[in-house]
């Protein structure tokens, strides 16, 4: 068994055990439309917010089912935590100090040994030989930290936006779905792109992607409003839907603020 398997064992049972809630697979698409249908109502892009609220069910799980079960925190140690979005989600969690105290203790532990034995290997060597050896081992544990394995919040919550995007392609025909599409704010760059990467051959692709276009025109539009207002000929003139188009145009690049595109991590 790889060190990676236990990793991605641990996980995707846990995304096994949350999905079987969800069975029939009918059931699970119609369930996973209606998330969306009600995500879109909210102001901003839909999977942002649906990443944001399911990712803090999927931290709280983890937390609790990390400190307790002793497989977990080799996952744990393996991903070195969490990643940036994620971490931070978790500080804000109720209760989670104790957890974070306890898992991050393992962390630091296995790392600090690790850089500790290195420290001294290196005050011991003197041999030309030794060195080189030595050398490697630092280069080995530098890309050990460059491709440690996806944070398990992370590698649950693509799982899952996985799903999501599918069913926005399934179920296109659904009138109540296109409509609330329509009539919502439309997706983020990066999750643009995760639509294209992933509908590449699906039939509905260009349908969803005339309807992303109708709310990009619309940000344009909003955006050349607000300059236009801000000129200052045309004095005091109230803005309207434009007011905050420059704001909507910055969340349409870099995501929601603490949220999923925010640093650390990986693009589509
Ligand atoms: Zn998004
Ligand atoms: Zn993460």
């Amino acid at each position: 068994m790889t060190a990676a398997r236990p990793f991605v064992y641990l996980v995707e049972t846990m995304f096994q055990r949350i999905l079987s809630a969800f069975s029939p697979d009918t059931t699970a698409n119609k369930l996973l439309r209606l998330d969306w249908i009600e995500a879109l109502q909210t102001p901003g892009c839909a999977l942002c917010h649906m990443g944001q609220r399911k990712s803090q069910r999927y931290v709280e799980t983890l937390l609790n089912e990390a400190v307790t079960d002793v497989d977990q925190r080799d996952t744990w140690r393996e991903a070195r935590g969490l990643c940036h979005w994620h971490a931070w989600m978790a500080t804000e969690t109720p209760h989670s100090a104790g957890s974070l105290a306890i898992l991050y203790a393992d962390v630091l532990r296995h790392d600090f040994e690790h850089l500790a034995a290195l420290t001294a290997a290196a005050l011991a060597t003197r041999r030309w030989r030794s060195q080189r050896s030595l050398a490697q081992r630092q280069q080995g544990w530098l890309r050990a930290w460059r491709q440690q394995p996806p944070c398990p919040v992370c590698y649950l919550w693509r799982e899952q936006e996985r799903l999501y995007l599918h069913v926005l392609l399934d179920d296109w025909q659904e009138p109540e779905l296109a409509h609330a599409f329509a009539a919502s704010s439309g997706l983020c760059w990066l999750h643009t792109l995760r639509l294209i990467e992933q509908g590449k051959q699906h039939t509905h692709l260009q349908t969803v992607l005339a309807a992303q276009q109708a709310h990009l025109q619309r940000l344009q539009d909003e955006l050349h409003e607000f300059l236009r207002k801000l000129d200052y000929r045309l004095g005091r003139h109230p803005y309207g839907r434009e007011a905050d188009a420059w704001r909507r145009v910055v969340t349409l690049y870099v995501g929601m603020r603490g949220g999923q595109g925010s640093e650390g991590q990986d693009g589509p």
